[in-house]
């Protein structure tokens, strides 16, 4: 009998069976044959460590959770990604983002293997006394594994600057070193300023550059109107960015339901998205703030358990920041029908395989009006390539300016931006007028970069 790891794990084999079909559907293996050989090694990951996690909760009772760190592959480079808390990790979950990890990480251009972890804790409602208890008995195990030429954890949902503050204390005391084993680190110990921003401001550089090639040029984000769904750090920093590039933020989200503003010339202002900020930093939800701000009812509707999508009116751009599968099949055509022309995740998986088949049958069908889409391990790279850059400015014992950050950031969005576009055009028949597939050339580009350093 054959194990049905489909079945078994169900997250991952979306992201893997996404990835082969770009590859099987590209030229790839007729014009490079001995690169087919490292997909079957690339599925699997080179170690899975798993773990008991017993802390003690505020009453003193013991407490047990699931510890995990999947060190997927390590041929670009140390381990590289994010730590994830929250009560729906699973191995599945995990092997999906370590697994999209790789080529992202890949996609960035720097030296970064791939890999996540986390554990299935829910951060919500816990005291800081118990989240640093928690943190501090999840390293005590974790700290045997990682270090900086090893395994570089850092943030994901669940996991902010504080989460990754206990980590790094935990780090340091387990092992007696200071190293930069760890990113998203605050200003003052050795993170990188742009960091928080980083994956937010990147999303929107890269999309700028899907707009300014579709459009030939003339058109940018100004006056556009953006569907954001979120309102963690990601989201949070995607808004301000539209903001500033003088387009409408049309909507934000959290877990139990959706802001949908009135008036689209209305949308979100850079003082609605502090508010928004602070409020997630005392871990509550839209739903409050929406009953307790008069200037929030006379601007926004507030849907409850809704997801933005379906309940845009006209919009131009989408950019899902929440969570993995949150564009379902009806929702893309949902975004389709109410004009939007390009669609970038911030969030790692976003869309469902159902949604991504028909932005892309679209793209095909009309060709340069059809909708445009920016998958995410292209268009949030930017979150661990700023990571990146704070492994080497750990590594050189220095910090470089926000300008310098920001700067290197919005360049290695435009880098990736033009490997996915001109590896579409390399590897696939392009119609005339048809815009080249980013999904595509981004997978047969992470592929190459990886399945060649193997
Ligand atoms: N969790 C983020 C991601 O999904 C960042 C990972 C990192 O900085 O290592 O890319």
């Amino acid at each position: 009998m054959t194990t049905d790891f489909a079945k078994l794990e169900p997250e991952f084999h979306q992201a893997y069976n996404e990835l082969k079909s770009s590859l099987e559907s590209s030229k790839l293996f007729q014009l490079q044959p001995d690169l087919r050989a490292a997909l079957p090694v690339v599925s699997i990951p080179e170690r899975v460590i798993q773990f008991r996690v017993v802390w003690e909760d505020d009453k003193g009772e013991l407490q047990v959770n699931r510890g995990y760190r999947v060190q997927f592959n390590s041929a670009l480079g140390p381990y590289k990604g994010g730590l994830r808390f929250h009560p729906s990790v699973n191995l599945s979950i995990l092997k999906f983002l370590g697994f999209e990890q790789i080529f992202k990480n890949a996609l960035t251009g720097l030296s970064m293997g791939g890999g996540k972890g986390g554990s299935d804790f829910d951060p919500k409602g816990k005291s800081d006394n118990e989240i640093r208890r928690f943190c501090y008995a999840f390293m005590r195990e974790l700290s045997r594994h990682i270090g900086a030429f090893t395994d570089v954890p850092a943030g994901d949902i669940g996991v902010g600057g504080r989460e990754v503050g206990y980590l790094f204390g935990a780090y340091k005391s387990y092992r007696n070193t200071w190293e930069g084993v760890i990113t998203g680190k605050g200003g003052s110990w050795g993170g990188s300023l742009i960091r928080p921003e980083a994956t937010g401001f990147g999303l929107v550089y890269y999309v700028s550059h899907m707009i300014k090639y579709a459009s030939g040029g003339k058109e940018s984000f100004e006056g556009k109107r953006v569907a954001i769904s979120g309102s963690g750090n990601v989201a949070q920093y995607a808004a301000l960015k539209c903001i500033e590039l003088k387009a409408k933020v049309v909507s934000l989200s959290d877990s139990k339901g959706a802001l949908i503003a009135k008036d689209a010339d209305k949308g979100f202002t850079e003082e609605d998205v502090a508010l928004i900020a602070k409020l997630k930093l005392d871990r509550q939800y839209l739903n409050q703030l929406y009953d307790a701000e008069d200037s929030f009812q006379s601007r926004f509707t507030y849907l409850p358990g809704a997801r933005p999508w379906s309940n845009v009116g006209k919009v131009d751009v989408a950019l899902p920041s929440a969570t993995q599968n949150e564009v379902s099949e009806q929702e893309a055509k949902d975004l389709i029908a109410a004009g939007c022309k390009f669609i970038a995740e911030g969030s790692n998986m976003g869309s469902t395989q159902e949604a991504i088949d028909v932005y892309e049958a679209d793209r095909v069908a009309r060709k340069g009006d059809g909708i445009w889409y920016g998958p995410a391990k292209a268009a949030n790279c930017g979150g661990v390539a700023v990571s990146g850059l704070e492994m080497a400015q750990n590594s050189q014992r220095v910090s470089w300016t926000s300008e310098q950050v920001d700067q290197e950031l919005a360049s290695i969005m435009e880098r990736c931006f033009w490997d996915c576009l001109n590896t579409a055009k390399e590897y696939y028949d392009v119609a005339e007028g048809e815009l080249p597939s980013l999904v595509n050339g981004a997978n047969v580009s992470g592929y190459i970069k990886v399945a060649r350093a193997m």
